[in-house]
């Protein structure tokens, strides 16, 4: 009902709507357009009218730009489907998936395969045996993603193809505790366009790069704040990479994307046939999902209800940085009681070998080094099993603070240190259920299935393709050929 148009006294008789936008009243999460039938709406001026009918536009335009994300998220995280099921992820009718499937295949960006026999996915569909279905499946040849990792003394470059497939990858050795801005950014691009040099479908495709660093990024993923494998500060990477290669570049934190990773492997549908996901595919018992890195550094990737938790400034979530115990051990930050100067690699080594918990944190554990100090602690009690005690303890007492803040959520570990969890295990538990406001360990789990480094891959180039989704081919830049792809 627009306001003013009923006033003037009482009404005898109910005014009548008519649904201006029928196609909208069918979307129950958007907008609803209602004129009444009354004389008054006459009195509205042209301009009025005029707006309003831009304003139509507009939004008519929007619900179908939002209905081509929603399909591309379907496929994105269910893998190719028919349209029946896509129909049945997302909410969307029949006639508006054949009509915005139809503009995505007109647009190269998915493509239609061959009909095979398939098994029914719903129950609501049951009459649907053995049918052949048309399957779609996002075309692989409709972008490209980059994906910079900036990792201790080497860049990493992996190139994906819209399907989420690797295509290439390259290393670079550098000195990263000794670069420059300049030298840095310069070494980041170098890496990058040799990376793309390898196929010209690399480049000329590229609709997205990711970088990922370890430390704080920006909360709006535009540049890196603070990294301990350099000593550049404040950098906007984002908009640099924009400057060179003409598209949209973003930052995000290594532990960001570990969770990312992880928070999708939950999305996925099981091999239950009959289970049925959401198209964003986040339910209530992933909405609070976090990893904790234990390696080098401490770090926390945190899906608080459904998204990335981020800082007001930054990407925040500094759960290594802690305060632990006041005046206590020396962090690699330069402060002292954090919960990473107990329960990082460094750390965990620094108090196996006996030296003082204000002594400065080694560049680098050697991995066999730290795995011999595993098998010892395993072996025997002494300073080795006591170095893990201390860093389970710590790790405990930090997941108790955020529980008490945020209730229990489901807590995965992984890393070097995560390897040997029955040696944290004890004195973690010990902390959660003395000072926790209920035995909350059974939350906290060990993930054992791929490694850091894969995940880091796996979730960097998942945030660049979900940003092609969204950002090129449903809502991106509407004033170019963005959304006109030139496809072979
Ligand atoms: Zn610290």
């Amino acid at each position: 009902m627009i306001n003013g148009l009923t006033r003037g006294g009482p009404q005898t008789k109910p005014p009548t709507l008519h649904v201006v936008q029928p196609h909208y009243a069918s979307q129950s999460s958007f907008c609803t357009y209602y004129f009444l039938g009354s004389k008054k709406i006459v009195n509205l001026s042209s301009e009025c009218v005029k707006l309003f009918r831009m304003a139509t536009i507009t939004k008519s335009d929007e619900l179908r730009l939002y209905n081509r994300s929603r399909i591309l998220t379907c496929l994105r995280v269910n893998g190719s489907q028919s349209r029946t099921n896509i129909g049945l992820y997302t909410g969307l009718s029949g006639a508006t998936v054949t009509q915005v499937t139809a503009d995505l295949i007109n647009d190269g960006v998915i493509k239609q395969v061959s009909p095979v026999p398939t098994a029914p996915v719903a129950t609501s569909i049951t009459n649907r045996r053995g049918r052949p279905q048309v399957i779609l499946k996002l075309n692989k040849k409709a972008a490209t993603a980059a994906v910079l990792t900036l990792l201790l003394n080497q860049i990493e470059v992996n190139i994906y193809d819209y399907a989420g497939n690797q295509l290439h990858r390259i290393n670079k050795r550098i000195v990263s505790s000794s670069l420059t801005s300049a030298k840095l950014k310069k070494q980041l691009i170098e890496t990058l366009d040799a990376a793309l040099a390898a196929d010209n479908h690399f480049k000329s495709s590229l609709k997205h790069i990711e970088l990922v660093c370890q430390g704080t990024v920006t909360s709006d993923n535009s540049g890196l704040l603070w990294s301990p494998i350099t000593k550049v500060r404040d950098i906007d990477f984002g908009a640099i990479l924009q400057a060179h290669y003409g598209i949209c570049a973003t930052v995000s934190n290594d532990c960001n994307m570990i969770a990312t990773a992880l928070h999708r492997e939950r999305q996925t549908p099981s091999n239950n046939a009959n289970s049925l996901h959401s198209a964003s595919g986040t339910d209530n018992a992933n909405a609070n999902f976090a990893t904790i890195l234990l390696s080098y550094g401490i770090g926390l990737g945190f899906f608080h209800q459904g998204s990335i938790l981020a800082g007001s400034h930054s990407s925040g979530t500094e759960f290594g940085h802690m305060l632990y115990e006041a005046d206590g051990a020396l962090c690699r930050c330069g402060r002292r009681g954090c919960i990473e100067a107990y329960a990082s690699d460094y750390a965990i080594w620094r108090k196996a070998k006996g030296l003082a918990n204000d002594s400065l944190p080694e560049d680098i554990i050697p991995q066999a080094e730290f795995e011999n100090l595993i098998a010892i602690a395993h072996q025997q009690d002494g300073p080795e099993r006591a170095a893990f005690t201390a860093a389970g303890a710590a790790i405990g007492q930090g997941l108790t603070n955020l529980f008490a803040i945020f209730d229990p959520f489901p807590t995965v570990l992984i890393g070097t240190s995560a390897i040997a969890f029955d040696l944290l295990e004890p004195s973690m538990v010990k902390n959660l259920r003395h000072y926790g406001t209920g035995d909350s360990s059974s939350y906290v789990s060990v993930y054992k299935n791929a490694s850091e480094s894969d995940l880091i891959r796996t979730g960097a180039s998942l945030q660049a393709l979900s940003f092609i989704d969204k950002e090129v081919f449903s809502f991106g830049d509407r004033t170019t050929t963005a959304l006109k792809p030139t496809i072979s």
